[in-house]
Parts: C-alpha cells; structure tokens; sequence
C-alpha cells in the first residue's frame, strides 16, 4: 500500500533516477526543427511551361492485389500508375479525406498540395493515408514526366545507374526449408542470375516463437549450402523477436555469413532494434512501415538500424522517401527500399534507385513473380537478365501500357469524392 512516506521515498527516486540519466552539464542537445521539408524542395514548374491540373482520378480494379490509378490531366494528357496491394484497402479514405486536396489543382505543385493535405488531416495519418499521398504523388510526377518527355529521375537530379540488381524475395513461413530452397527459389535463380535472395524467418510478429521450431536456422543453413557462398542472402523477420532473442538470432545469422537482417524486432519498438542493430556485426535494416518523417529523422540520428527501407507508397511518395534515403546515406546509411513487387509495378523502385547515393548492393524483386507473366502487356519489360533490370528511361516512369489490354482484364471502381474539410 503507498503511504505519503513511500509515495515522497519514490519521487526522490524517481529524481534521482532522472537525474543519472541526464546529459551532464554543458552536453546540451542542439534546437530541433521541424523534420519534415519545407512545403516545396522541387521546382517542377521548370520542367513543364503550363499547368497540369488532376481534373479526374478513375481506379480500374485488376485484381485484388492491384488496381490501375488513372489520372486525367486538363488539355488531355492521361497519367497511369499501378497501384500498391493495399491502395483497395480504404477507397473511402482515398475519395473523402486525400484526393479533394489534389482535384483541380496543378499537379507541378505537387509538394505544396501533400503538406496542405496532410496538414489537414493531422489527426489520420499514419500507413493507410501515406500511401495513398504516395500514389497520387507517383502518379503526379508520372504526369510531370510525361508532360516534361523526360523520366522521373532526372527531374530529381537522378540518373547516378542505369541498371540494378536484384535479390528475389519470398515471405513465405508454411513451407519447409527444401521446399522454399530447391523447390522455390533455386529454379528462379538459375532462370534470372540473381545472385541474392531474402527469406521470411521466425513468426512475423510472433513474440519471439519460430514458426515452427529450429525452422529459421535450419531455412538459412539450407540456403547457404544449396546456394553456396556467391549468393547473398538476406532474412526479413517481419518484428518476430525482443531485443534478446533479436541478439541470439542474428548471432546465428552471422554464423551463416546474412548479409542484412531485417525487423528483427516490432516496428514500434525503435529503441528496441537499436539495442539489436548495436549489438549485432550483421546489418540491421527495417523502415517499411514508417511515414512519419520524425520518426525517420530519429531512426537516422539515432542509428536504429544500419539500411533503411523507405516504401515509396507507404512513406507517402518518391520525393519523401528520396529525402530519407538522403538523410540516411549522409550518416553513412545504406538504403534498400521496400519494394515486394514486379512487371510495371518495378519500375517506380528502378528509378529511384537510379537516384540514390547509397544504394545496398540488390534491390528487392518478387520472387514470386519473377517467372511469371505480367496479367497485362507494358514496355519495355521489366525483366530481370544477369541478374540485374535496366532502368526504364522512358517519360515519366518509363513504362508504356497496353492500355486496350488492361482495360480488358480491369474493372472500374465507383467511389465517393469528398470535399475539403480543414476540421476544427
Ligand atoms: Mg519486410
């Protein structure tokens, strides 16, 4: 029972708690401004002499995993954009809360359009929000591209590789080590020359417990005697594991020689996956998740992890995600984005790779994908040969869509557009 006695005795220790962890006198830390960028950083005006004003957006469903984002440009210029798996998640939040703050506007201005959507809607944002910004963003600089006959990179200053090389990635725990190996993998490596991989290991957010027992080791170890050492291999632990048992796997993963290791704890938990990042000789590397700009600016400063993995949909577009991957390389920060995708879909990740000062060494490619045909037919092909895919060096992001062919297989989605609402 808490008496006044042990209630004042738990205060001072409470002080004196606080004070031990203070920084000594003299250490203080410098005055922060705000993280996120001022409202323009782009002058796409130069890039395009009148302006694009987004007069509508039209969503054909492909399936559930896609839609095809259509923007129609006043003066007749039409932008296409391929959407993410979870852009059909929330098409109420799309049409009521994020593209009023788009509609009739020009498109050039693209920046100033995202802080005053944002800005507005201070108290939703988070993943769903942010990733549809990150599609009408895309699909504004699709439309600057187009308009500009130039692609999306070298509006940003880009332009740094012409070609990229993949890792294949799978995130599947159901199946046995020989399975997701020879099975899975193996034929997908000899068919595209990749010369990386990454694998889901423990539970995904599964409080420490593998997905079945010694299958995480047991997965890695078989990967690294069938693929053999020129092949790097990477593991996503989809925030299975606290920082001890982080510690203890990475240990093993370092036996095997893993190049990087990624979520090892709940994407949350930041202070959390800097005690593993610290501990570790492996590469930690995690920010898929992460849209708000001041968490990322703390995950840099703070060295939670050693890549980051911005999603260019998810942190809400290219130029933000660019902006990180910038932050990071500045404090010595590899970035792999987090890019599960293939076919069209690739090539938003292509080009901003190509504008990246510190690119990891592989970029991530479906492997499911990856021996599959497109559901539509597009230019060029996004294909993976010697284990790498050219840049498309197209307008915009250089892809050409069989637009007949898509319209085919696609059907248009009905959804309410709403009105800004600035809140109270
Ligand atoms: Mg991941």
């Amino acid at each position: 029972m808490l008496t006044r006695r042990t209630l004042l005795t738990t205060s001072a220790l409470g002080l004196l708690a606080g004070c031990a962890t203070r920084a000594p006198l003299g250490a203080k830390p410098s005055l922060l401004t705000f993280a996120d960028a001022p409202i323009s950083l782009h002058d796409f005006t130069q890039f395009a002499s009148s302006p694009l004003i987004l007069d509508r957006v039209e969503l054909w469903w492909i399936s559930n995993n896609e839609h095809m984002i259509v923007g129609h440009i006043r003066g007749g210029l039409t932008a296409y954009l391929p959407s993410n798996k979870r852009f059909g998640d929330d098409l109420q939040l799309f049409g009521s809360r994020v593209l009023p703050y788009f509609l009739g506007k020009d498109l050039r201005l693209i920046e100033q359009h995202i802080e005053t959507c944002a800005r507005a809607n201070y108290k939703i944002v988070g993943l769903p929000f942010w990733n549809h910004i990150g599609h009408l963003e895309m699909l504004a600089l699709e439309a600057i591209g187009q308009a500009a006959k130039r692609p999306v990179f070298d509006l940003v200053g880009g332009g740094k590789r012409s070609s990229v090389a993949v890792y294949l990635s799978n995130r599947d725990r159901h199946t046995t080590p020989e399975q997701e190996i020879e099975a899975f993998m193996l034929p997908r490596i000899q068919a595209t020359g990749a010369r990386a991989v990454k694998l889901g290991i423990g539970g995904r957010m599964s409080r420490n417990a593998d997905a079945w027992d010694g299958r995480s080791e047991a997965l890695v170890a078989r990967a690294r005697k069938v693929l053999g050492d020129g092949c790097s291999i990477a593991v996503d632990a989809n925030g299975s594991y606290d920082a001890a048992t982080g510690i203890e796997v990475g240990r093993m993963l370092e036996s095997y020689g893993v190049w990087f290791f990624e979520e090892p704890c709940p994407f949350e938990e930041f202070e959390m996956t800097r005690q593993v990042t610290q501990a570790l000789d492996v590469a930690v590397a995690g920010g898929e998740q992460d849209s708000s700009a001041a968490k990322w600016r703390w995950m840099i400063e703070n060295r939670m992890v050693d890549v980051v993995q911005p999603d260019l949909f998810y942190a809400g577009g290219f130029l933000r995600s660019l902006r990180y991957a910038q932050a990071a390389a500045a404090n010595g920060l590899d970035c792999i984005p987090h890019a599960p995708r293939a076919h069209a879909g690739a090539a938003t990740m292509l080009q901003f790779i190509a504008c990246l000062d510190r690119p990891g060494a592989f970029h991530e490619f479906s492997a499911k994908a990856a021996l599959a045909q497109p559901a539509y037919d597009y230019a060029p092909r996004l294909a993976i040969r010697d284990g790498a895919i050219a840049v498309p060096t197209g307008p915009g992001f250089g892809i050409s869509y069989d637009i007949e062919a898509v319209r085919r297989i696609a059907k248009p989605v009905t959804f309410d557009v709403g009105e800004i609402d600035d809140g109270d």
